[in-house]
């Protein structure tokens, strides 16, 4: 089954259950968030949903992980050949799924995801094991590793394919079976997705994709007592009741969740290249990715001028329709959460911060089809206190707060005066300072004179409340998998 229209033509989705597509009997309105109108209907499935799909993925299993991670990556690089043959199709739904800016979609979103799948067909065949070189009580060591069963992958709106098969392909590559579930608010590329999977060569029931909401879909998958293993990408919030859930039947649990980054600049950084990235890293997609920098953290001697500097740049930084190759943003996800994110710039008013450019200001010019659309100007907001929830909670949107700092421990310990401890960036000329603040900062990635430069292998996570584990990779090779020790008496 593929696309299909209800009365006002809307796209209605179907769940992707054993190799077929299958139509559920209730539906969740999905909106652009462009223009505030509904753009498809997602299937809200429950238990019944899970448990056929959990099944399905048990029945594929078997056959699945006995063939060989090379076997498995051919299938795998055909589909990422799929999905680069539909790069600006995909995009396009991307786009109006998340009100990201096409361009975004077609340059990061798209390519990342088709990289995810190529990625891991290979990495996966250059693992090795450990074996005891030495005789041990006359024994010889070595370890193997086997996949875990049926993989339960829940994902975020924020970058859906992207982070979607950040999970799909280092399951499938070590031979688990899965059943994913994407967001309930972006779940249009998944399902193109599903599309294109027999053509790729997947056996049916590798590849089970479940829509619906986190209370019922996501968390009768969690629930499943069939589901040994669960990665999660989304809110500390969401991460804390999967723990609890899954609990009871001791799951392998990887977490990667939100994050409230500091950037941290000291006097002797290249000003231009510290505001241009930190521009960037604070208002890419809206300022909606985990990895976006929250907090700007500024040495007392430049403050004044990296502050001119930074809310011009801010302003050049264009938000407007997501089609349009002109502009660097585009709608925030939803109206809940653009009012969520406005509420913060509310709070930081009343609490008598200076929003120094963005929200407030003259309202934004659209074109007639977005003016009821999500959108909200890039904002900067100076002196809000520490212990503000500003500063402590994390926003998750196109809104970014400045403070100054003096000597390299009030930077570190205001960079790591939140609960979380994703990501860092740290702009300075001098290599010794490089190595002290980012061996001190708390934070699983620390980015020094760049942001969001990714090697797939290496291990990506956060600390503190930003998540358990990483993935990436060995780290996902190591998840996604048994290990085992057998000795040899000889
Ligand atoms: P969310 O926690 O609300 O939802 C994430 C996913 O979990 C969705 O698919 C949702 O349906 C599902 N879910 C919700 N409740 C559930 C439950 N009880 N049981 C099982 N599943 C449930 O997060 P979001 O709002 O979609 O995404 C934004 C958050 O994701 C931010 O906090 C952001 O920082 C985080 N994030 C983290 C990373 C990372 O790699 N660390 C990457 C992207 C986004």
């Amino acid at each position: 089954m593929s696309k299909t229209a209800d009365h006002r033509t809307h796209l209605v989705l179907e769940n992707y259950i054993g190799g077929k597509f299958v139509p559920c009997s209730r539906h969740i309105d999905s909106y652009d968030p462009s223009t505030g109108e509904v753009y498809c209907k997602v299937p809200d499935s429950g238990t019944d949903e899970v448990e056929a799909a959990v099944q399905a993925a048990r029945e594929a299993f078997p056959d699945w992980s006995a063939r060989s991670p090379a076997e498995r990556g051919q299938v795998m690089k055909k589909l990422a050949d799929l999905m680069e043959a539909q790069l600006e199709e995909l995009a396009q739904a991307e786009s109006r799924d998340q009100g990201k800016t096409v361009m975004f979609a077609r340059t990061v979103d798209v390519p990342r995801a088709v990289d995810n799948f190529r990625f891991f067909a290979s990495s996966v065949l250059h693992h090795t094991t450990d074996c005891t070189t030495m005789d041990h009580l006359g024994c010889v060591n070595y370890t193997i590793r086997s996949p875990v069963g049926v993989a339960g992958l829940i994902s975020p709106w924020n970058l859906p394919l992207y982070l979607l098969t950040w999970k799909i392909a280092p399951a499938v590559a070590t031979g688990n079976t899965v059943v994913a579930k994407p967001s309930e608010m972006t779940s249009v590329t998944a399902w193109m997705m599903c599309k294109l999977l027999e053509e790729a060569g997947f056996p049916p029931g590798v590849v089970n994709m479940v829509f619906g909401t986190g209370p019922r879909a996501g968390d009768a998958l969690v629930g499943h007592p069939d589901v040994p293993l669960v990665s999660f990408t989304g809110s500390t919030a969401t991460a804390q009741r999967i723990t609890e859930r899954s609990a009871p039947f001791c799951k392998k649990l990887s977490l990667e969740l939100g994050g409230k980054n500091p950037a941290i600049v000291f006097s002797d950084a290249d000003l231009d290249q510290a505001v241009t990235t930190t521009v960037r890293s604070s208002f890419s997609n809206q300022g909606e990715i985990c990895l976006c920098t929250s907090r700007i953290y500024v040495e007392r001697s430049i403050y004044p001028e990296f502050l001119k500097r930074f809310v011009a740049a801010a302003r050049e930084w264009k938000t407007g329709a997501p089609s349009d190759p002109d502009n660097n943003n585009g709608a925030l996800v939803s109206r809940e959460h653009l009012e969520k994110v406005r509420s913060f710039v509310t709070l930081a008013r009343s609490e008598g911060a200076t929003v120094l450019c963005g929200e407030g200001e003259d309202p934004l010019v659209l074109p007639q089809r977005n003016t009821s659309g999500y959108f909200m100007r890039p904002t900067v907001i100076a002196g809000v206190a520490e212990s503000s929830r500003v500063m402590q909670d994390e926003i998750f949107g196109p809104v970014v707060c400045v403070n100054p700092f003096d000597g390299e421990d009030d930077a570190v310990a205001k960079g790591n005066g939140v609960r979380y401890g994703l990501a860092a960036t740290v702009w300075t000329r001098d290599v010794g300072r490089v190595h002290r603040v980012a061996r001190r900062l708390e934070a699983g990635l620390v980015w020094t004179n760049c942001w969001l430069v990714r090697d797939l292998n290496l291990p990506f996570g956060g600390m503190k409340n930003s998540g358990v584990g990483r993935e990436g990779g060995r780290d996902s090779y190591h998840f996604f998998t048994e290990v085992k020790t057998i000795t040899v008496k000889h």
